[in-house]
């Protein structure tokens, strides 16, 4: 173990660095939870979150994580026996689909290019061939966290409108809520699905759906086999008890409330840049040693390439070593390649609380780790990435 001196890095995605603002608001006694000033700070989080989905719809909040949250998409929109679309392009797709599949749901499924996006021409092919209107919802992940995709959200639902089909848009925003655009009416996006641990810099525990009048009437049709997943109690509740079914996750309103200020106090627009401008950095580095030896990104087109992740393929290089070294020698915690094989892939994360010395330090202590293996590569990423900042 390195010892305890300076900070450890967790560039892993997600959860992600916890800003000690949000920590001391946190640190902090249980207060009432029927009456008091947890209720107003409590309903003052909606407005800010619908304003990072930019919605006019409602937004339904859970004590849950990420898996959770699909959940709470899926109870309430479809039933036993519907079919669904889902649009694969990595782990994370797949997940939720396999949730949906365990509720009956039938699934269909569209792969994406290899290491690449899903193809917006396919999903509107694929939804004018079901004439009869089968299919119920069509599943997407803006950024897969696993391959480092990024899916063109507002061209896929350009696609599903072209088509004429009346299916729901659901969307899985987990990795990247808060730190790249995202437009969900704008977009045509029905429901769209997010979590507090990534880009919202809070500790996993919050799961949050946003659902516009078209899903929400599904709902009402539909009906709900869970009390706990329902939206309806949660976005119109007559008392505050209702909003949680149960008792409210005290300390993680407190710890959302100091991040959103932060995310407004930065302003959205300088988040999305200063996200851009890192992953830029990252991928330049990654491309600077790959120009010897066998590492190289995942996704291979640059439009698709996510601003919050990226994943690098290690070739005959084993990325569990060079993980080991960056982890037990230097205090920096890479994630692990989920989806691909664990000894020829890994990630960096690169959402939420970063700043340049954290992905230039980041950087530069994989270069080290690198040359500790006496890898082949080409030597200079870190100093590339410095050059690719404007
Ligand atoms: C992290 C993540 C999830 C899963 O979230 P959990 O909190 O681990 O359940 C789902 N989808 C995407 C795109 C993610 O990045």
């Amino acid at each position: 173990m390195p010892a305890e001196t300076g900070r450890h890095f967790l560039a892993i995605p997600g959860p992600t660095v916890i800003p000690e603002r949000v920590m001391r608001a946190m640190n902090r006694p249980m207060v009432n939870i029927y009456e008091g000033p947890l209720i107003d700070l409590t309903h003052s989080l909606f407005p800010d979150l619908k304003k990072i989905a930019k919605t006019e719809g409602d937004c339904m909040m859970y004590i849950s994580n990420g898996h959770g949250a699909w959940d709470a998409a899926l109870f309430n929109t479809v039933s036993t026996g519907d079919k669904m679309l889902v649009l694969e392009s990595g782990r994370f797709a797949v997940g939720w689909g396999a949730q949906a599949e365990q509720m009956g749901v039938v699934l269909e499924t569209i792969s994406a290019r290899p290491r690449g996006g899903v193809d917006p021409a396919a999903v509107e092919e694929h939804l004018r061939a079901d004439t009869a209107h089968g299919i119920k919802a069509v599943l997407v992940v803006q950024v897969d966290t696993a391959s480092g995709v990024r899916n063109d959200i507002e061209a896929i639902g350009k696609a599903i409108r072209a088509a004429g089909h009346p299916a729901l848009f659901m969307v899985d925003c987990i990795a990247c809520f808060g730190c790249v655009p995202y437009e969900m009416d704008a977009w045509g996006v029905d429901v769209t699905v997010a979590a507090c641990q990534k880009g919202l810099m809070t500790p996993p525990g919050l799961g949050f759906v946003f659902a516009n009048e078209k899903a929400m009437q599904r709902r009402r049709e539909n009906g709900c086999l869970s009390g706990y997943w329902d939206w309806l109690p949660r976005a119109k509740p007559d008392m505050y008890y209702k909003l949680f079914c149960g008792t409210a996750p005290v300390n993680h309103l407190y710890g959302l409330r100091e991040a959103l200020d932060m995310i407004t106090e930065e302003g959205l627009e300088a988040v999305y840049v200063r996200h851009n401008r890192l992953a830029r950095a990252v991928r330049a580095a990654v491309a600077h040693w790959g120009q010897r030896g066998s590492l190289e990104l995942n996704i291979t087109e640059d439009a698709a390439r996510s601003d919050v992740v990226t994943t690098i393929l290690t070739g005959d290089l084993d990325a569990q070593v060079l993980r080991s070294i960056c982890e037990d020698e230097f205090s920096l915690t890479l994630g692990l390649g989920i989806g691909l094989d664990f000894n020829r892939a890994f990630r960096i994360g690169h959402m939420g609380h970063v700043n340049e010395p954290m992905i230039l330090g980041a950087l530069s202590t994989i270069e080290l780790a690198l040359m500790k293996m006496e890898a082949t590569f080409h030597s200079g990423g870190a100093e590339a990435a410095i050059y690719a900042f404007d």
